[in-house]
């Protein structure tokens, strides 16, 4: 894991992408990030999707709706997101350094 300076951790923007299917975060070190809302539900860091003893997944892709989409999006503090998903789902937290190292451009992706 390659460290991330402040700057790619603080997001300068959020809001959606052009054609709203996907969540856009511009980030202050000038990257930008396109989320698929499915994605994100996904990788929910919450006890209720992840076992925190053994840090595995007990969310399964198929307890997920294709069409998942958030309701809502709030800020925790000034560190991370919270999500009210259209699923019913809402308990999971998302740190910003957590969203900056989900993204899932090319190149974030390569390392
Ligand atoms: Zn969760
Ligand atoms: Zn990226």
């Amino acid at each position: 894991m390659t460290d991330l300076s402040r700057e790619a951790m603080a997001p300068a923007e959020i809001g959606p992408n052009a054609d709203g299917t996907a969540l856009l975060i511009e980030w202050k070190d000038g990257h930008r990030s396109t989320f698929p809302p499915r994605l994100l539900r996904l990788s929910c860091p919450c006890a209720g999707c992840v076992d925190e003893m053994t840090g595995r997944r007990t969310l399964r892709e198929s307890d997920v709706p294709s069409d998942v989409h958030p309701l809502a999006i709030e800020y925790v503090g000034r560190y991370a997101l919270q999500f009210e998903w259209s699923d019913g789902h809402r308990t999971g937290i998302y740190p910003f350094e957590f969203l900056r190292r989900l993204c899932p451009c090319p190149a974030c992706s390569a390392n």
